[in-house]
């Protein structure tokens, strides 16, 4: 097998880093290899985008043209959709299907960021002397260090290089080790869709290598960081050394309610894919589930009937709802949490194993898995177990019901099934999560900002503003009606 480049200042190279490789996480085939950055490759790349986003054709680029580039790497993405769903299910195991939605979603982020670049402007404030006006505008940051985790990759690499690119910076993305190739992937396609060289490098390897070097990197002048809070916190730390901005879009262990008077067909299929999609490998899946008493057992039943035909198996087949995890260590540390959960005093309503399927041996599979009666100060209930785990505890009365949902150092999302809205808005109101779904679950709109409470992060990506976070204002102020200052005569 041919080893891939990567692409470090507009060129494509094989790395000077140790070798890393891609693993089909279905059977652990491998899919590809590669040589990881190195810290030449890390200084190579962030002088390339030094250089690059400060050149008169990028700087001067009306924003209108920097969209067209947006533009035509969303149209390539959009008609390379099968190939990169594939690409993304080869290299983290992502069902077919969520992994079509990701690319779609990929394609969908260049769009907005370009529009929103064409018709983002500075500001006029108003007046406070007839002699002196002042007019805010934005400019680029500079080098953008863009450090994504792997559960999402299309996704989250987009969030980061879109707005980034829009706004008129460069950008240095630092995939997972795990899951290099839809990054390189990316690369090659703004460099069709005409990206200037140097605006734009990927250099996949080890975080506390590679990313670490690029973080701490003189020129690097924003972290944009999609991974676990104790990273989070690491490159905060950093950032607030070197006095630059970070954005954080960290980890979560959301928990959704269920009123009694919820629908409960509805929420027991909301509550399915809110935790079992992307076997739970994701930071808003809801993962702690607060039912209320009187309708716990009809409630559960409908959910142990829904999850027990979840189809298992491989991801490449069109209707498998559960894939593999990303990793069989990744499957050790799930399979951890169930065992810790079972001592804690939790019982297994359904899963909390391997698959028997002799099929499914060679992968790094694990059953949907219910457990009840564990109390939410249980370690499985507060600690981000990022696998088809799901706790499920009863509440009695509300105001009890708000402390324990918002019992946690986490605050990324919630979500509500109830048929009364009026409660669901006085609930919403009170969660600390910066995502509340209200009688649906993890549905997305880039135009609506995303991120976290507490130690779920620190700013939000999409929506209109999130532009704004990748750019810093400058103030002018001109006078209408020049005069000397005579203060010296
Ligand atoms: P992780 O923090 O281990 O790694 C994320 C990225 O950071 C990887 O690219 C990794 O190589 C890099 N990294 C690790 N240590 C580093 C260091 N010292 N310096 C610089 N870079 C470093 O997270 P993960 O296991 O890849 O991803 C899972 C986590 O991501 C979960 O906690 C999940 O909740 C979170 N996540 C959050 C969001 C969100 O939007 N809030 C979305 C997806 C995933």
């Amino acid at each position: 097998m041919n080893k891939m480049n990567i692409f470090v200042g507009g060129k494509w190279q094989p790395g000077r880093g140790k070798e890393i490789e891609s693993r089909f996480p279905g059977d652990n085939h491998l899919v590809a290899t590669l040589n990881s950055a190195s810290l030449e490759d890390v200084e190579d790349a962030v002088i390339a985008a030094d250089v690059a986003w400060r050149k008169p054709s990028w700087r001067n680029l009306p924003p209108h043209q920097r969209a067209a580039i947006l533009y035509k790497a969303s149209t390539l993405i959009d008609e390379k959709c099968e190939e990169l769903a594939r690409l993304q299910t080869l290299d983290n195991g992502k069902p077919w299907a969520e992994a079509r939605g990701l690319v779609m979603s990929a394609a969908s982020t260049a769009r907005y960021f370009a529009a929103v670049c064409e018709v983002s402007g500075g500001e006029l404030p108003p007046r406070r002397h007839p002699d002196l006006m002042t007019i805010s505008t934005y400019q680029p940051i500079g080098v953008i260090a863009a450090i994504t985790p792997w559960n999402s990759p299309i996704a989250s690499d987009m969030q980061k290089i879109a707005p980034a690119l829009a706004a008129g910076n460069a950008v240095i993305l630092k995939p997972a080790e795990a899951t290099p190739l839809m990054a390189l992937k990316l690369a090659e396609i703004f460099e069709q869709a005409g990206l200037p060289s140097g605006l734009l490098s990927v250099l996949p390897g080890k975080g506390s290598v590679v990313g670490d070097a690029l973080v701490r990197h003189p020129l690097v002048r924003k972290i944009s960081f999609t991974g676990g809070t104790n990273t989070g916190r690491q490159l905060a730390h950093i950032a607030a050394d070197k006095l630059i901005t970070t954005s954080l879009e960290l980890g979560g262990k959301s928990p959704t309610i269920v009123l009694a008077d919820a629908d409960l067909d509805l929420a027991a299929h909301g509550v399915c894919y809110g935790i079992f999609s992307s076997m739970g490998q994701a930071c808003i899946a809801g993962s702690r589930v607060f039912v209320a008493r009187d309708i716990y057992d009809a409630f559960m039943e409908k959910l142990t009937c829904l999850t027990e035909k979840l189809i298992i198996g491989d991801p490449r087949q069109e209707h498998v709802h559960i894939g593999p995890l990303i990793s069989p260590a990744h499957r050790q540390s799930v399979q951890s949490y169930v065992d810790l959960a079972i001592q804690e005093g939790g019982a297994i309503r359904l899963g909390g194993k391997v698959p028997a399927d002799p099929a499914l041996q060679e992968g790094n599979y694990f059953c949907p898995t219910i457990i009840e009666g564990l109390s939410n100060h249980a370690r499985a209930c507060q600690e981000e177990i990022f696998g088809p785990v799901l706790v499920v505890i009863p509440f009695d009365n509300e105001s009890e019901l708000i402390q324990e949902a918002n019992n946690s150092v986490y605050g990324l999302a919630a979500g509500i099934w109830t048929r009364d809205y009026s409660r669901a808005f006085q609930l919403a109101d009170a969660l600390e999560a910066g995502t509340v779904w209200i009688n649906t679950y993890k549905v997305f709109s880039i135009s609506t900002p995303f991120g976290g409470f507490k130690e779920s992060g620190l700013g939000r990506e999409k929506g209109l503003e999130s532009l704004k976070a990748y750019m810093q204002q400058k103030s002018l102020f001109l006078a209408i009606n020049p005069q000397p200052n005579r203060w010296c005569e």
